[in-house]
């Protein structure tokens, strides 16, 4: 028996997110064909039901739906402005749904420039991490004309459960960035209450547990806590990428004059943290920050030392 096709998707961007959302797609029933500048990303695709491209043009002329997943500004820029984008090609459905968090500022002009060439812009950035993205259960915040989002709303389907409309133009990009400022914070509140409990010889595997039944548990205590404990620094979402974040959030703040002292401390931990090589660890790694203010090795780094 056939499947029935229920709309065709040019994707754009075959990283962490990226592969998980555009193989669900596929699941999804939609046909869904992808680029990304690195070739061995579209490779990896191999199997997944989605179809390779080898140009941007290729994914995304006939498409119903063009949808990106870069990792800032400047890449977006490149598939909306560059060559064969989307701007020089505007896609057939006229759609497009980028999912990046980019700057809210840059999304609007972007938006309004596709605009003159028939293509309706919708931001749609993510929260939820590569296992939201492999399960399909995203939360996605989307800003943009409303009967764009609905047109949408089907595809976005694919990839994420709780689906919200927030605004106009940008304001998908707004609301993440206020994402982005609690996560930031709520980690280095972690940080520093592992720090000061391992000073006073406290088993952190059982304060976190305990820790999580109460008050202060949280998402990134649950889904980051054991990693950090660890000393697990694998690759989920990068100190890069969120330290992409904490500097799209200050700027908005900056341009709105809105003071964020405590988003201001976080992203100079952030910095620390680059500056002594973790900008592609996972975002737990802030922790070994700590390492470094307290002299303490982490539970791993112990056990390997009296090896
Ligand atoms: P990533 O770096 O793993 O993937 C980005 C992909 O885009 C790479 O494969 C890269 O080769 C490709 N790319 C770069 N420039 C391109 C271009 N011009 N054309 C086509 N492809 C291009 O990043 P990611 O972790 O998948 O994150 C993507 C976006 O989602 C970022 O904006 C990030 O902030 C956001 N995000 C990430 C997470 C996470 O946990 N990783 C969670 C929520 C939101």
């Amino acid at each position: 028996m056939s499947v029935q096709v229920k709309g065709s998707v040019g994707f754009l961007g075959l990283g962490v997110m990226g592969r998980e959302m555009a193989r669900n797609l596929a699941v999804a029933g939609f046909a869904v064909k992808a680029y990304d500048v690195v070739p061995t990303a579209i490779e990896a695709m191999a199997g997944t039901g989605v179809t390779p491209a080898v140009t941007i043009a290729e994914a995304t002329t006939d498409a119903d739906i063009v949808i990106s997943m870069l990792p800032d500004t400047p890449q977006v820029e490149d598939v909306v402005r560059g060559k064969g984008g989307l701007l020089s090609n505007p896609p057939r459905g006229g759609l497009y749904v980028d999912m990046s968090t980019i700057a809210p500022e840059a999304t609007r002009i972007l938006a309004a420039d596709l605009l003159k060439a028939g293509v309706r812009m919708l931001d749609a950035p993510v929260s939820g991490g590569p296992v939201g993205a492999r399960d399909a259960t995203l939360t996605i915040m989307v800003g943009g004309e409303a009967a764009a989002f609905e047109r949408a709303r089907p595809f976005l389907q694919g990839m994420g459960t709780t689906i919200n409309h927030v605004g106009a133009s940008g304001a998908g990009q707004t609301v993440k960035l206020c994402n982005q400022l609690i996560c930031g914070i709520n980690l280095q509140a972690i940080c520093e209450a592992f720090a000061l409990g391992r000073a006073c010889d406290i088993d952190l595997v059982q304060m976190r547990e305990v820790l999580m039944g109460g008050s202060a548990s949280s998402w990134m205590l649950e889904k980051l806590g054991e990693a950090m404990i660890e000393g697990d620094t694998s690759a989920g979402f990068r100190i890069d990428l969120m330290m992409k974040d904490l500097r799209l959030v200050l700027g908005e703040a900056q341009q709105n004059l809105v003071p964020l002292p405590a988003t201001g401390l976080v992203a100079s931990q952030y910095i620390a943290a680059q500056a002594h090589g973790e900008g592609a660890n996972g975002n737990q790694a802030l922790f070994r920050v700590y390492d470094r203010l307290t002299g303490r090795p982490t539970r791993r780094d112990a056990t390997a030392s009296l090896a």
